[in-house]
């Protein structure tokens, strides 16, 4: 019989210093340990949760570049090859000076489930750097991504590890990622997801997250007989994510009325348009000089977006955004759903609010699979020499998106009849993993 308490102090001690890494486990194995002690024993005795927690593999290494005036820096790369019992790694990559070992294992860990619930043949893996690309120039970013792909490529391949993007890493640093990888290897193959469509990529990669969230959305409502149309939606973030959630919850007839960055939320009463988000991406960083041209709106500096009242609450930025205040105020305000774009923004207290409150409330690993999940068919397309149309591509992330939805229902539907997506997500994307496991032996 495994013991919660016991298991999580032997993570804690394998592990220390590494709190995302450990709330991300403590998140997963609470729903995990009650249902192996019932249904699967066998998987105690394998010690197969022993084996997920710890990464098959983590490459740690220097990457050192010249800037604009050539001075040396030096920063630190790493990959995190987590677990590839049902596929290669796969996982993006994070720029970004928060990146410590702790963050990617927490990202790596909850990949492994996001990416078992898609259905398709990929394994969980996560890296990056702590290298800040804010202000700096296309070139430096240029040589950066060279000197980090001249370590990486030996670590990585098409039916290895195939890296994304992530915070900080978009179309930009993927191209030139992948130009060095090629130049080094002789060989123009599927290594990385994410590319221009010219050059390998799939349509609707950039839009996937966002638009995947929202269809994962629709179905909570549609599993109630209700529609978006006329929901007030509040979205943190103003990057890849944000922007096509709140694309496709205008198209849905939702009202948008938030989006924000790390210097502030801008709050707009009237709701969004496609014009209004179109000026905000011209904006770049500077959300606060929205509201000069559009006087529906006002910025707030240095807040998160929380506070104002909606119906459906999409946190889009990063981990542990949304805290136990933050939730106390969104129910208070009348909040039904609660969907994660970000991967763990809601800390361990806002999701107990959630869950007690009986809202709706879906984890990023299976609400915010639907990039992964064209990632994963950017390798498919690549490894059959393929490109499929925007609308094949959207009609089968729709299909990914409403069966992840139906293994989180098959396996979250608690006795009272509430939905508990985080621990059908939970359930749905380990028994794969540990099945997968179990017949390939003690590795
Ligand atoms: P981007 O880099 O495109 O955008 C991130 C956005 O979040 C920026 O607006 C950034 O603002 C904001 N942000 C970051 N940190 C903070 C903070 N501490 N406080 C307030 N705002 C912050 O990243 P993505 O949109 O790609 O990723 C967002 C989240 O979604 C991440 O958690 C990522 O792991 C997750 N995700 C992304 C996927 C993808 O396909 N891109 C797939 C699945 C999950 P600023 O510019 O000021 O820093």
């Amino acid at each position: 019989m495994l013991n919660l308490k016991n298991f999580i102090d032997y993570v804690e001690k394998q592990n220390p210093n590494e709190p995302e890494f450990l709330q991300a486990v403590t998140e997963v194995v609470e729903d995990l340990i009650p249902y192996i002690n019932e249904y699967h024993p066998e998987y105690a005795d394998l010690k197969i949760l022993e084996r997920l927690v710890e990464p098959e593999r983590v490459v740690s290494f220097r990457v050192a570049w010249l800037d604009d005036q050539n001075n040396i820096q030096v920063n630190r790369g790493y990959r995190v090859q987590m677990n590839s019992a049902i596929g290669p790694y796969k996982g993006g990559l994070r720029f970004s000076p928060t990146v410590n070992l702790s963050i990617l294992k927490f990202l790596a860990f909850e990949q492994v489930f996001k990416n078992a619930l898609t259905s398709l043949p990929i394994g969980g893996g996560k890296g990056g750097s702590n290298f800040d690309p804010k202000g700096k120039s296309d070139n430096e970013i240029m040589r950066f991504c060279q000197s980090f792909m001249t370590e990486l490529y030996r670590h990585i391949g098409a039916e290895t590890d195939v890296p994304a993007g992530d915070i900080g890493v978009g179309g930009r640093e993927i191209g030139y990622l992948f130009g060095q990888y090629k130049r080094i290897q002789n060989n123009f193959t599927g290594v990385l997801t994410g590319k221009g469509v010219q050059w390998g990529g799939s349509y609707i990669r950039p839009e996937a997250t966002g638009y995947g969230l929202l269809y994962f959305v629709q179905s909570i409502f549609e599993n109630n007989d209700e529609t978006l149309d006329g929901k007030v939606v509040s979205i943190s973030g103003a990057g890849n994510v944000a922007f096509y959630a709140a694309e496709k919850a205008l198209s849905f007839g939702a009202k948008v009325i938030t989006l924000s960055n790390s210097t502030g939320t801008i709050y707009d009463k009237d709701g969004f348009t496609h014009e209004k988000l179109v000026y905000i991406a011209k904006l770049g960083r500077n959300l606060a000089e929205f509201p000069e041209r559009y006087p529906s709106a006002t910025f707030h500096a240095g807040q998160k977006p929380w506070q104002f009242v909606c119906d459906i609450a999409l946190p889009c930025a990063t981990q542990n955004e949304l805290d136990q205040q933050d939730a106390t105020t969104l129910i208070s305000n009348g909040c039904i759903c609660v969907a994660e774009g970000a991967n763990m923004p809601s800390t361990a207290e806002a999701i107990k609010v959630f869950h007690d409150a009986k809202i709706a409330y879906a984890p990023g690993k299976a609400a915010n699979a639907g990039g992964v999940a064209v990632s994963g068919l950017e390798m498919s397309q690549n490894s059959i020499g393929q490109q499929w149309s925007s609308s094949k591509v959207d009609e089968r992330l729709k299909h990914i998106m409403a069966n992840i939805y139906k293994t989180c229902l098959r396996y979250g539907k608690e006795k009272d009849g509430y939905i508990n997506y985080l621990k059908g997500a939970n359930l749905g994307g380990f028994i794969k993993v540990a099945e997968s496991m179990k017949a390939q032996g003690v590795l």
